[in-house]
């Protein structure tokens, strides 16, 4: 039975981020992926500078298209901020995710595909994972399988606590006239749909576009997919389309991140933006600061946990949680936040732009500002 001091389930961003930082550690890991690599994602591929800059390499390679500039446009308001380095920048994931696990084995951590975690033996000193190809045993074991996490199901995450939206992501090709229209901006229209947004991503040939809407109610996606393709982007020429659908955890889960010795990493975790659904940079986060807490534990799974807990507690925790505040604001009252907008949107987008670049997190009393500008703007 091969023996690996960290086994990861999951070679997404998350995953390849704890792997590629515990390989360069000369700890001895290996990732176990389940699809033949490399495999589809469903994703608008949109990686922020914040989440491009913690990569100790450079992704020139596989970038599709890099955006300067950003635009958020409503039904009574448009703005666009620009940065001097670029804010999004475009990636397919199977390219992408591909790519950030050659950087894995270059550092001597081992890659297993089509290699699907189907067991989960937690019950002595070491883990014994069963898979579809071979048994293996191990100390630590990072769950980094995305939002449907079998792994936090084996070890015993039971209630689901995370707030999962649904979202259509469609490839699509569309005439020479509109793709040199539509490829100029990245943009996020946040009344092409109830309770989220829609986006339009350029690639390097074709566009990914999408909707997400954390409405609680059931909603058409596909029908607010075709009028905000037809309606607000105008294309009535489609040359190929390829429908995708997956789930976004946009909170994180509230009965913890770690049991026994499985760390959970990623969507697994719930890490995902709440106000943008943006999920790969907090992966890539998340995946690293596990990497940090196992080293700097010694192998000491206690120790790591207690380690990872205080790191997480330091910036993305407190983050994410008042990102789900403003995403309550921000999408369950679309009248108030589009007077809002009108008055200080400018700011206010700019001010997200600097999240995305990692220059800024979002104010902790950031509530109590918006609160106060809400009342100020309703009895002035
Ligand atoms: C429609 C849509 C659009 C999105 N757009 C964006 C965007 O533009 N920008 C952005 O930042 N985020 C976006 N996101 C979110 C982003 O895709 C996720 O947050 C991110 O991929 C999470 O990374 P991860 O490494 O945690 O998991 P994943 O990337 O989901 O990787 C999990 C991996 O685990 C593997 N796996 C699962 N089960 C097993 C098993 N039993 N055994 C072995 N392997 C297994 C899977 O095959 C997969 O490769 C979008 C999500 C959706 C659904």
């Amino acid at each position: 039975m091969k023996y690996f001091d960290v086994v990861i389930v999951g070679s997404g961003p998350a995953g390849a981020a704890a792997a590629f930082k515990l390989a360069e550690k000369g700890i001895s890991v290996a990732v176990l992926e389940k699809e033949t690599l490399p495999r589809y994602k469903t994703c608008g591929g949109g990686f922020v500078y914040r989440g491009v800059k913690m990569l100790p390499f450079d992704i020139a390679e596989v970038a599709e298209r890099e955006f300067y500039k950003v635009d958020l446009v409503g039904d009574n308001f448009h703005f666009v901020t620009e940065r001097d380095q670029p804010v999004i920048t475009m990636v397919m994931r199977d390219t992408f995710d591909n790519f950030l696990v050659k950087k894995v084995t270059e550092k001597g951590g081992v890659v297993i595909d089509d290699c699907k975690l189907t067991g989960l033996d937690l019950n002595g000193e070491f883990a014994f994972l069963s898979t579809s190809k071979e048994e293996i045993k191990t100390r630590f074991v990072i769950a980094a399988d995305g939002a449907l996490s079998p792994t936090a199901k084996m070890a015993g995450w039971d209630k689901e606590t995370r707030l999962l939206i649904p979202a259509l992501e469609y490839e699509v090709k569309v005439s020479d006239a509109d793709f040199e229209r539509l490829s100029q901006s990245v943009r996020f229209d946040v009344d092409a749909i109830p309770g989220g947004y829609a986006w339009s991503f350029p690639k390097k040939n074709h566009l990914s576009i999408g909707v997400a809407s954390g409405k609680r109610t059931k909603i058409n996606l596909k029908h607010y997919y075709q009028e905000y393709l037809t309606k607000t982007l105008k294309i009535d020429n489609i040359i190929s389309e390829e429908q995708h659908g997956f789930q976004i955890p946009v909170s994180p889960r509230t009965d913890g991140f770690v049991k026994n010795s499985v760390f959970l990493v990623g969507d697994a975790a719930g890490f995902a933006d709440s106000v943008t659904a943006e999920g790969i940079s907090n992966s890539i986060y998340s995946g690293m600061l596990v990497a940090d807490a196992i080293a700097e534990s010694n192998l000491d799974v206690k120790k790591a946990e207690e380690i990872y807990m205080s790191k997480l507690e330091e910036r993305l925790l407190p983050e994410i949680k008042v990102g789900v505040l403003m995403a309550k604001f921000f999408y369950d009252q679309p009248k108030i936040r589009n007077l809002f907008m009108k008055k200080y949107g400018q700011g206010a987008f700019e001010a997200m732009t600097d999240v995305f670049m990692g220059k800024r997190s979002y104010p902790t009393d950031i509530m109590k500002t918006l609160k106060r500008r809400v009342k100020g703007m309703l009895f002035s």
